[in-house]
């Protein structure tokens, strides 16, 4: 008897250990720094100035404050659908439940490889289906080009030091239609500057998901990060501005698909 007690309490201590087998809070975003998060347009960074530093931190009296300025679409950022789609939602408009989802990963690195003209298509997309299943409802997908370890290194990154000849994947307009079509999808998010390729100059992955009222989340850092492809949950916490077309936005990923 004694043996089976013992299994007992042995089954008993492995089902709690499972039970609080808690979540990693992983976070999705690059930080900011003056003068170093580079923004778009070349020669256009994340600025902190009018920095105030008062009094003595030894006798209680310490006090500092300081402004910044950045452009919307700087650093890790949320497009609102307004930014191309003049009857969508601008920041302030999305609502509330599209902030807190399920995620899915999709991991494309090596398929990349370090290419600056790769382009996600629908198998790409269908291929993750057959490995992982079907994608869940009401969720954010987030593509991982291998780009987020150039960030901060303009040439790098951009494979241009200029406004013109940027070099970076993205999605095919035909992904991002799939994606639309599917209906399982309340936003997007990339690891390089932008959803469209960096060859594009007309746009139609913000197009397409913007008239769907989809929103986009680009610079995503999902380098280093142990994202599993699926079950996990997603808290993405824009700026409230409440006319934007986008803004810098926080993002956090919870393994184990729960918030514990
Ligand atoms: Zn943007």
């Amino acid at each position: 008897m004694r043996g089976s007690y013992e299994l007992y309490v042995l089954i008993v201590t492995l089902t709690l250990v499972a039970n609080h087998a808690g979540s990693v809070v992983l976070d999705l975003g690059h930080g900011y720094r003056h003068n170093v998060t580079s923004c778009w347009v070349p020669g256009v960074y994340f600025n902190v100035f009018d920095v105030v530093e008062n009094g003595d931190p030894d006798n209680g009296t310490w006090y500092t404050a300081e402004q910044f300025s950045t452009p919307e679409h700087c650093g890790t950022h949320m497009d609102a659908p307004y930014h191309f789609y003049k009857q969508g939602w601008k920041l302030g408009d999305i609502p509330l439940e599209r902030f807190v989802v399920e995620g899915v990963h999709v991991n494309v690195t090596h398929q990349v490889n370090g290419n600056p003209d790769f382009m996600l298509n629908v198998d790409h997309l269908r291929k993750w289906e057959q490995v992982n299943g079907a994608f869940p409802n009401k969720s954010v997908v987030l593509i991982n080009f291998g780009w987020s370890d150039k960030f901060g290194d303009r040439l790098e990154y951009y494979k241009s030091s200029t406004s013109s000849d940027r070099r970076f994947p993205g999605l095919s307009a035909e992904a991002a239609q799939w994606i639309v079509d599917s209906g399982k999808f309340v936003g997007l998010g990339v690891d390089g500057p932008s959803t469209d390729a960096g060859i594009s100059s007309t746009y139609p992955v913000h197009k397409i998901l913007s008239k769907a009222n989809m929103y986009s989340l680009e610079n995503v850092a999902l380098n280093g990060t142990s994202l599993p492809a699926r079950g996990f949950k997603l808290v993405v916490q824009p700026i409230k501005i409440l006319d934007g077309t986008g803004g810098p936005c926080r993002i956090l990923a919870f393994t184990e698909n729960k918030f514990e």
